[in-house]
């Protein structure tokens, strides 16, 4: 058995990001239009009932669009906060929703689940620790700024899925309004390429893969946030992290949508050492 991670989407038209564990799956928020999540689940030969919980980090549509009726149309049970709960109000009514607390952990088949707080102009935004076969993915996009408490909730995954959103530059010269700036600058804004650097810098204490996420369409790009979080790693002096970065939406095709598996990470490491 082994832990296998894939993202279907990422960032402000949409997230989406598969954990699968032998026969079972955990989906991570759930932004696209569900005729597009099935057609990509189909790419992963993932049968939608198969997905044990849809599990949310907060209620914005980009995370939250097509969450209500993949649950309905398939009845698997949602996994949230209970303050994300209420702002989506009468979405989930009648959906099988399981609170799951800030902090506390919870077993849902194969998988381990923790969440953490983040800072987010949300009801309780959230990242997710989840462990499975021995490995562990650790998730925070949507945070406008980071703490200690981020850096340990990170520290020590096999994979780590972190929010590169902008470019201050490329954001500052960008045509949205002084306000939205001013939001997506702030601390319940979303991090730019420097603050992603300066928190992998922290929380990266040994080889570790990395995936640059919820990258912004207008005011970033793969290479730019690559080059900047790279930048920021190296005069920090951190060398353990591969860097890859999540494209908007996963390309349609069987072997398209980037995955990343444990075992060939171990391989990885055993090689190494
Ligand atoms: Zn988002
Ligand atoms: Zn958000």
């Amino acid at each position: 058995m082994s832990l296998t991670v894939t993202s279907l989407a990422s960032g402000s038209s949409g997230n989406a990001l598969l954990a699968r564990c032998g026969d079972d799956a955990l989906l991570v928020d759930c932004g696209i239009a569900l005729r597009t999540l099935e057609g990509l689940l189909r790419y992963q030969q993932l049968e939608p009932r198969r997905i044990r919980a849809l599990v949310l980090t907060h209620e914005h549509g980009d995370h939250t669009l097509s969450a209500a009726a993949l649950a309905r149309r398939y009845g698997i049970p949602v996994v949230c906060n209970g303050p994300t709960r209420e702002a989506m109000g009468a979405e989930l009514a009648g959906l099988p929703v399981e609170l799951l607390p800030v902090g506390e952990l919870a077993a849902i088949g194969p998988f381990e689940l923790r969440s953490f707080r983040v800072s987010h102009d949300a009801a309780d935004p959230v990242g997710y620790r989840i462990a499975a076969a021995g490995a562990t993915v650790a998730i925070a996009v949507d945070l406008g700024s980071w703490d200690e408490a981020t850096v340990a909730a990170l520290c020590g995954a096999d994979l780590l899925v972190v929010e590169a959103n902008h470019d201050r530059e490329l954001l500052r010269a960008s045509p949205y309004p002084w306000a939205i700036q001013e939001r997506i600058f702030g601390p319940f804004g979303h991090l730019d390429n420097v603050q992603c650097g300066e928190l992998l810098s922290r929380a990266c204490d040994g080889p570790c893969d990395v995936w640059l996420a919820h990258l912004s369409e207008q005011t970033n790009t793969p290479r730019v946030a690559a080059a900047g979080v790279r930048r920021v790693l190296s005069m920090a002096g951190v060398a353990g992290p591969r860097l890859g970065v999540l494209p908007r939406r996963s390309p349609r095709g069987p072997a398209a949508a980037p995955t990343w598996r444990s075992e060939e990470r171990m391989l990885v490491q055993q090689s190494m050492f």
